[in-house]
This record gives C-alpha cells, structure tokens and sequence, in this order.
C-alpha cells in the first residue's frame, strides 16, 4: 500500500518534469544567447578610452596613470592604448 502510493509520487513527479521540459519555453535551458546573467544591477557600464564600447567596471582591466586611472574593456585595448602614446612621446 505504501509502496504503491510511493511509486505514484515518483511518477507524477517525473510526469510533471517532463511535462514542464516540453510544453514550458526553454528559458532554462537554452543557456545559449544571452551570455551576462541579469545580475549585474550594481555594475557601473564605463566607456573604454581606447575602442569607445561600453563595458561593466567589474570586469575592467585598469591602468594606473600618474593621476588618473583608467579602465580598458580588453588587455588589447590597454596595450594599444600605451603603445599609442608611448609612441608619441620620444618624438
Ligand atoms: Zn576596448
């Protein structure tokens, strides 16, 4: 009696999950677009002086200047960034 009712608790369950996975929109699991969870509220978007896009300061890769510091989108742009005015100074 037990176990019967056990088994009928097992099966609804997996009834209801398979149900939810195919008639329910796969928001869930098609972990495939949208790549930044929404999350990320506090996040300030800063702008990269270097390629000009707007990226969250969380995940900025910072120069330390003499008086500023600045925040790049890419190690990339840093680096372009110095090379571009490291260039321009011996001249
Ligand atoms: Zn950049």
């Amino acid at each position: 009696m037990f176990l019967r009712l056990l088994i009928f608790v097992v099966v609804v369950v997996l009834v209801y999950r398979a149900a939810k996975k195919w008639f329910g929109p796969d928001h869930s699991l098609s972990s495939g677009d949208t790549g930044a969870p929404p999350q990320s509220v506090d996040d300030e978007m800063i702008r990269d002086p270097e390629c000009g896009i707007y990226f969250p300061q969380r995940s900025a890769v910072a120069l330390d200047q003499r008086h500023q510091v600045l925040y790049f989108c890419s190690t990339e742009c840093r680096d372009r960034y110095l090379a571009r005015h490291s260039s321009e100074a011996p001249q």
